[in-house]
């Protein structure tokens, strides 16, 4: 980094955050962070505004529940245009240089900021991003997943989406963070009677929710070291069954609590959904990301709040991820 771009962080670190510090140390950190925010930053004072008068419909669909948010403003998220000439030509408002002026984080690792998200879905949302712009990737970033979610535990889960898996900023490295339990797969990732256990092997265990509607793989360990080997061996198989070596579409939520990290892994198979794109009336403005497929579906149009049924939802689920049968010959090869 350059002199200019190191008064720049300077400029934008509202803290400084090194994992040795007291456990719950960072958690407080953020804590303070959306309090300064709130009072210093007007966008985000009008986003959580907004976000208390966003709707809520429960959809009861085969063998599982979602809840269904109409948040108008996440339009520039959910309409984004992600074709990579739109990305490239746009600016990156992950970038340090972009942030808007009033907007601070908490620098992490020194190599990343936790900054408000200013267009929330939850009552505390934070972004996580890169001080530089790298593409959104995750087998390089496992580590830092792994110890961003123990030094937020057990407060946050930290969920990644993939750059062709609901990341409007495919083009820079970042995670997101919800209060834990928000989504209801995290829940339903823990009802042991969802649960077909498939892999155990060097303290690490693997699972795949049954008749879920979506494919879930539930990974858990309390051993780092074997589970980021886990991680590292998965990704390279899938990569090997897919016959690609582009990362695989995928969504992350990870979370920690009594030193057990519990990873729902929902590998994807498109981006979006085909109605996303069709003309006229019939079109659903759903960008299915971690949080919707998590059964929280975000929309940011009233007609499709009011129409959002549990066949709509099942089909886009079904439609957008892969069948449990990929999981299933990649842990085989795995054993
Ligand atoms: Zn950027």
């Amino acid at each position: 980094m350059n002199s200019s771009n190191n008064s720049l962080l300077a400029q934008k670190t509202f803290a400084v955050f090194n994992s040795t510090s007291t456990h719950g140390a960072l958690v407080q950190l953020c804590q303070n962070l959306m309090e300064q925010q709130k009072l210093h930053w007007p966008q985000l004072t009008e986003g959580y505004a907004a976000l208390e008068s966003v709707r809520v419909r429960e959809i009861v669909c085969s063998n599982y529940t979602v809840f269904v948010q109409f948040n108008p403003k996440r339009i520039r998220s959910t309409g984004a245009d992600l074709d990579p000439k739109a990305i490239q030509e746009r600016k990156c408002f992950l970038c340090l240089e972009n942030l808007p002026e009033p907007q601070k984080g908490i620098l992490f690792q020194d190599k990343f900021l936790l900054l408000c998200n200013p267009v929330p879905i939850f009552a505390r949302h934070l972004t996580f991003s890169s001080i530089h712009h790298i593409p959104q990737e995750l087998e390089s970033s496992f580590g830092v997943l792994l110890n961003l979610t123990r030094d937020l535990s057990p407060d946050f889960t930290v969920f990644y989406n993939g750059p062709k898996s609901g990341a409007s900023a495919p083009d820079h490295f970042h995670f997101q963070m919800s209060p834990r339990r928000a989504l209801p797969i995290e829940c339903d990732a823990v009802d042991m009677r969802r649960r077909k256990r498939l892999y155990y092997k060097d303290h690490v265990a693997g699972c795949v929710l049954v008749n879920y509607g979506r494919t879930a793989l539930v990974v858990e360990s309390t051993d780092e070291l074997r589970l980021l080997e886990f991680l590292k061996n998965i990704l390279e198989i899938w990569k090997k069954v897919l016959g690609s070596a582009e990362e695989p579409k995928m969504n992350i939520l990870c979370s920690y609590q009594e030193e057990l990290w519990r990873l729902i892994i929902v590998p994807r198979r498109k981006h979006r959904p085909d109605k996303y794109f069709i003309g006229g009336d019939d079109r659903v403005l759903i960008s299915p990301a971690a949080v919707d497929i998590g059964g929280l579906v975000v929309t940011p149009l009233e007609k499709d709040f009011l129409r959002a049924d549990a066949k709509l939802i099942e089909s886009i689920f079904a439609e957008v991820t892969e069948p449990p049968e990929l999981i299933e010959r990649i842990l085989e090869k795995l054993q």
